[in-house]
């Protein structure tokens, strides 16, 4: 699960894995298509209705090699909404890769 919280300046989610190399999350704000578009939000304007293909689109960050738990600050990499920072958490409900 996601979280969302938000204030001024950042927005904190949930890491759902880390490895040696990157740390993952499900981006709030972008949905990725089975052609491999980008969008904004899962329903499809025009027709009000899901897009049946829409998955959270991931965002990867470096992880310097740590698999502990801790809060990461990065710049977004959101291609939709990257004004805000983020705060990754990496907590229990993170899978760890070694
Ligand atoms: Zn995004």
């Amino acid at each position: 699960m996601t979280i969302h919280h938000e204030d001024a300046n950042n927005i904190y989610v949930q890491a759902t894995l880390v490895d040696r190399i990157h740390i993952h999350y499900e981006c709030p704000f972008c949905w990725k298509l089975k052609n491999g578009r980008i969008v904004d939000n899962p329903f499809n304007k025009k027709t009000k209705r899901l897009y049946m293909s829409a998955t959270p689109n991931k965002h990867f960050h470096g992880s310097a090699g740590d698999l502990s738990n801790r809060t990461e600050h990065r710049l977004s990499h959101c291609l939709v909404n990257s004004e805000k920072g983020v705060f990754i958490v990496i907590n229990e409900n993170t899978k760890k890769l070694n």
